[in-house]
């Protein structure tokens, strides 16, 4: 039996505002897109927290026996500044302000947003398809929304006619937005929108001729819109209905509300059972984002280069901080809520540490059983890790009573209970023990101070051959030695 069989998950769903039963169209197999970064510029520490709270949610899901397919794109193309049907591409932009090509651009930031998932211990999606790779399909979804009639071409740009698709859809099912409100940020210079309606958004854009990302297309040499490519490549990879759809809470409107008339449009199904959206990571009070300078980077954080913290602080802690808050309430990005954290992550490692040293007594003076189906009912009531982790902290607390010799388990409850904490805290948390990886590079930092020694002796001893072998030997393993005038101290590379 699967464990998803036996855990009832209950997922709260944006599109109808409650916790609902979640059932995937297809019995063990769940279909999850998850919109990804535009690569114009370093992913920030607000966009970590949705990616971050999606990984737990793939994770737990992998947990329970599922078969998931997870897609996160990479936007490449087509998202215009201010979320605008208007401007410039934000990555067309990035590269003729630096002078380079607009794929130096969407490179440079990809590696960089692979480097911080790697640091930050994500899991791969199943696939990370880019909107530039898809434009063939992305010009076969705008043929298709025209021959249904609801999109119509302006002077080679091509929109979507939101007053006619509601005539039948209900554009606003998801943000609540009324449509005489779902207005587009448009510049309507002297009324010079090419749009039949203000709340008509693009499909595909005619580019001037300073806009050099550009496709031909049977309208013109131009771009797709943004929220195209998020109903092409979840409709190509997961099939017009799927199980989850995940994002920020900033990306309901429009992004999202327009991949649901897209979707419909086409396949005449609404296109996904559930939408997660996360809240807001903020940063003095305001939300964390690039556009306002308001933003601190994950690799900044790891590195104490930056101007927002006193030190330092790993990937594992930074982790658990974002999993202490629920996903639905804001959360406020600070150096002693990150100092708070790190004691408490510390707490829960040195207890996890120390569960191999338990020996197993006749008899169990708290119930495994019971405590475990605690861990899975917090995640069971729509991921909610806070609550997970209080329960890891009363795991914490039996522990260090174990120690202190006032509580025990048997055997098998040993088993159990290590298992399962093992499983919360890394498989389905994410987290990284350091205190084993501190312990192997204080073992390492022992054996360099030893043969620093060692080269000392020799050069006192006059053997030069020695000091040098040891120096060259040590520089081959990239760890270089720096004499100076309090010693010799290394670094490594
Ligand atoms: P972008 O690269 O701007 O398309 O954003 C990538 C993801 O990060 C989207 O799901 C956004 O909703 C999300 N996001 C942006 N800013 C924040 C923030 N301050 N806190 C949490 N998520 C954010
Ligand atoms: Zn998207």
């Amino acid at each position: 039996m699967k464990l998803y069989e036996e855990n009832q998950l209950k997922v709260y769903n944006s599109l109808s505002k409650s916790k609902e039963l979640f059932k995937p169209v297809n019995d063990g197999y769940v279909g999850m897109y998850v919109c990804g970064p535009t690569v114009y510029s370093n992913a920030h520490l607000g966009n970590v927290r949705t990616f971050m709270f999606f990984d737990v949610v793939y994770r737990y899901l992998l947990h329970l026996g599922y078969k998931v397919r997870y897609v996160r794109n990479i936007t490449d193309a087509g998202h215009l500044e201010n979320d605008a049907d208007e401007g410039e591409d934000r990555i067309a932009k990035k590269a003729r302000l630096e002078k380079i090509e607009p794929m130096e651009v969407v490179q440079r930031y990809t590696v960089d947003f692979h480097d911080v998932l790697k640091n930050y211990n994500f899991l791969p999606p199943s696939i990370e398809p880019t909107a530039t790779g898809h434009i063939v399909e992305q010009i076969e979804m705008i043929k298709e929304i025209m021959e249904k009639g609801l999109a119509y071409e302006v002077n080679g740009s091509v929109y979507f006619d939101v007053l006619k698709y509601n005539e039948t859809g209900n554009y606003g099912i998801l943000s609540g937005r009324k449509i005489e409100d779902a207005i587009h940020n448009t510049r309507t210079l002297d009324g010079q929108s090419d749009k039949k309606n203000p709340q008509d958004f693009a499909l595909w854009k005619k580019a001037d001729e300073r806009h050099i990302m550009r496709w031909p297309s049977p309208w013109s040499d131009g771009f797709p819109g943004w929220h195209l490519e998020c109903s092409v490549m979840s409709t190509k990879y997961l099939g017009e209905k799927f199980d989850i759809h995940g994002g920020g809470m900033d990306l309901k409107f429009p992004h999202h509300e327009c991949e649901i008339a897209q979707s419909q449009t086409c396949s005449g199904v609404t296109p996904v059972n559930y939408w997660m959206h996360t809240n807001m990571l903020l940063l003095n009070s305001q939300k964390m984002a690039k556009s306002t300078g308001n933003f601190i980077l994950p690799n900044e954080i790891l590195s104490g280069e930056n101007n927002v913290l006193g030190k330092a602080f790993s990937a594992s802690v930074v982790r658990f901080f974002n999993m202490q808050a629920n996903y639905r309430s804001i959360l406020d990005f600070s150096g002693d809520a990150l100092e708070a954290s790190e004691k408490g992550h510390s707490k829960l490692m040195d207890a996890v540490n120390y569960l191999d040293k338990i020996e197993a007594n006749k008899t169990s003076t708290f119930d495994v059983n019971s405590w475990k189906d605690d861990c899975y009912a917090a995640m069971n009531y729509d991921f909610n890790t806070p609550v997970l982790i209080s329960h890891l902290f009363e795991a914490v607390k039996n522990i260090n009573q174990i120690k202190e010799g006032k509580a025990s388990l048997t055997a098998d409850d040993l088993n159990v209970f290590s298992k399962s904490i093992n499983a919360f805290v890394f498989d389905v948390l994410g987290l990284m023990n350091e205190k084993t990886e501190g312990n192997n590079s204080d073992k390492l930092s022992g054996v360099v101070d030893m043969l620093i020694q060692m080269r000392k002796e020799a050069r006192e001893n006059k053997d030069w051959a020695l000091s040098d072998e040891i120096r060259d030997k040590l520089l081959a393993l990239d760890i270089q030695l720096k004499d100076g005038k309090d010693g010799t101290s290394f670094s490594i590379n």
